[in-house]
């Protein structure tokens, strides 16, 4: 099946393949090689395309389902949108009214804080990609039903396949606990890395949790967001990012 090529993997055999005729073994002054740094550069475009292109075909297929009630209440489903590639996954709940208005995730109040937590981290939001557990608003943002997660989640595990971020932020209960197939509170899972399981062969992805944006604005405590905070340093950290001074809502 196309989604289980490992589209890195393919990437890199080529550039050896290209190595062993056009590098090592090359007739020295006959062939000039591309800089090791114009291939890489080369290879990430292939590997970008190829990921946004995987991720268009998951967003149509969302656009077009019906597996559950959902379905048929949306004005717009939100299948996620960032970077194909990206290093950072953030996965929220579901969309709320003004996602399910405009067909993108995070863009209403607990959206705009998300922006700024990303912000604080000294990054943007084309760096990362936001998705949900599911991909249309269930009425009057009631909590996710297991039937709708268990429609719904193969989306969202063909897209961590495709982006293989280096990390995934779960955002709140529903995410995490999705994510990690467990009961345990968000107190008791959050500010520590877990391992989600990306499938059979394919290495875990490390996954923090955090506090949803939304429980965030209904809990704006100084406690809270340092909480968060402290919970992204050590994202950054993991990721060998620097950690900006002034990161701290
Ligand atoms: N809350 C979520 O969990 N997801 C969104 O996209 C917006 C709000």
């Amino acid at each position: 099946m196309e989604r289980d090529v490992d589209i890195k993997k393919v990437v890199r055999q080529q550039a050896e393949m290209e190595q062993f005729f056009t590098g090592g073994f090359a007739i020295k002054g006959k062939t000039t090689s591309p800089s090791e740094t114009q291939r890489k550069a080369d290879n990430a475009v292939v590997a970008e395309a190829e990921a946004a292109a995987g991720l268009e075909r998951i967003a149509e297929e969302v656009s077009q389902c019906r597996k559950c009630p959902l379905g048929s209440l949306r004005t717009n489903a939100v299948p996620g949108e960032g970077h194909p590639n990206a290093r950072i996954m953030f996965v929220g709940e579901a969309p709320g009214a003004d996602e399910d208005a405009q067909g993108r995730p995070f863009v209403g109040r607990a959206g705009r804080l998300l922006d700024k937590v990303i912000a604080a981290c000294g990054l943007k939001r084309s760096d990362v990609f936001i998705g949900n557990i599911l991909k249309c608003r269930p009425p009057e943002n009631r909590d996710p039903a297991a039937e709708e997660i268990i429609g719904c989640l193969p989306y969202l595990q063909r897209q961590i396949e495709i982006i293989n971020p280096e990390i995934i932020v779960a955002l709140g209960a529903h995410a995490t606990r999705t994510l990690l197939n467990t009961n345990k509170s968000i107190g008791q899972l959050r500010g520590q890395f877990h391992e989600y399981y990306a499938g059979l062969g394919r290495s875990p992805i490390k996954l923090m949790a955090t506090y949803h944006t939304a429980y965030l604005l209904r809990n704006y405590s100084q406690e809270n967001r340092q909480r968060v905070w402290e919970d992204m340093k050590k994202v950054l950290a993991e990721l060998g990012l620097p950690i900006p001074e002034h990161g701290k809502k």
